[in-house]
């Protein structure tokens, strides 16, 4: 990695923008980032508002990673599309707009929801289409009791993401689901002290990545190497110049998999460098002070 810049640096070419999202997804509706140029191109530094500065602090490792690291090549990536926790017409119109695909990642277990939601969810999917693979992605919001039922009734199913939130619970799932469905690990990776921690208690099939959560994409391709098992490079639902940096780390992985890029069709269609998409004098307030605080 070239030199660490200076914060002054960063505040020369510091864009924030506020980019409207097509449905509530992980309970926002507008996708807040703060880009900047660098050496080798844009760099997006987008840690969701309610995270803490320590946290946010990795991920600003990976926007410095994307804006001075090492150049990276784009090669072409197997997309999946990716359907949030919506029901009824919803389905069809936003499926519709990630074109073709051959693998679809559904959300479940959204609070105020019922496994009766999901699996109608899943089977609409399958309905519209029955050739694609189907993943789940809970986000850690099932008991091992919920995940069993919820798995025993849903049909095959590429992998379950993320089924219960902590690493016991997987590997308690994982033993008892005796390889009928893949577990694989998404929070357990990056929200935990040591992402080889789900690998070593022997809990995933698959660990997602995320380029910003990992701090960079020298970071995650150490990690893709060290874990021995399959990776999805997932985003992190970041704007068109973070999701670069995810299809640079797909790109390096090679293979076909589908990974969780296309999340671009989740979002209305402005141009993160137009006008439209800047955010409010308050909100650019508010992300400076944060790009400061974190930039230690
Ligand atoms: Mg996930």
């Amino acid at each position: 990695m070239t030199a660490r810049p200076e914060l002054s640096v960063l505040l020369e070419t510091a864009r924030v923008v506020s980019v409207p999202l097509l449905t509530t997804f992980r309970g926002i509706t507008n996708r807040e980032a703060l880009l900047f140029e660098g050496e080798t191109g844009w760099a997006e530094w987008s840690p969701f508002l309610e995270y803490p500065d320590d946290e946010a602090r990795t991920w600003l490792q990976a926007a410095l990673d994307q804006g001075f690291g090492p150049k990276r090549e784009l090669g072409e990536v197997n997309l999946n599309a990716t359907l949030p926790a919506v029901n009824g017409s919803e389905i069809e119109t936003l499926l519709a707009r990630f074109g073709s695909f051959d693998t679809v990642k559904i959300k479940v277990a959204e609070s105020g929801q019922t496994i009766g939601q999901d699996l109608s969810r899943v089977a609409e999917v399958r309905r519209l289409y029955p050739e694609a693979a189907i993943r789940l992605d809970a986000n850690g919001g099932f008991s091992v009791e919920e995940a069993l039922a919820l798995a025993a009734q849903v049909g095959e199913l590429d992998y379950f993401e993320q089924p219960c939130r902590t690493i016991g619970e997987l590997a308690e799932l994982r033993v008892k689901l005796s390889g009928a469905v893949r577990v694989a690990a998404d929070e357990s990776v990056r929200k935990v002290d040591d992402p080889m921690a789900v690998v070593y208690a022997g809990a995933a099939d698959v660990l997602v990545l995320k380029v910003q959560p990992l701090g960079g994409v020298t970071r995650a391709l150490e990690l893709a190497n060290e874990c021995g098992l399959p990776v999805t490079v997932s985003s992190a639902l970041e704007t068109a110049v973070g999701l670069q940096a995810g299809f640079a780390l797909a790109t390096a992985l090679g293979g076909n998999t589908a990974h969780g890029l296309g999340t671009l069709r989740l979002f209305e269609n402005v141009d993160v460098f137009s006008n439209q998409a800047l955010a409010s004098e308050d909100r650019r307030e508010w992300w400076l002070k944060r790009l400061e605080r974190c930039f230690i």
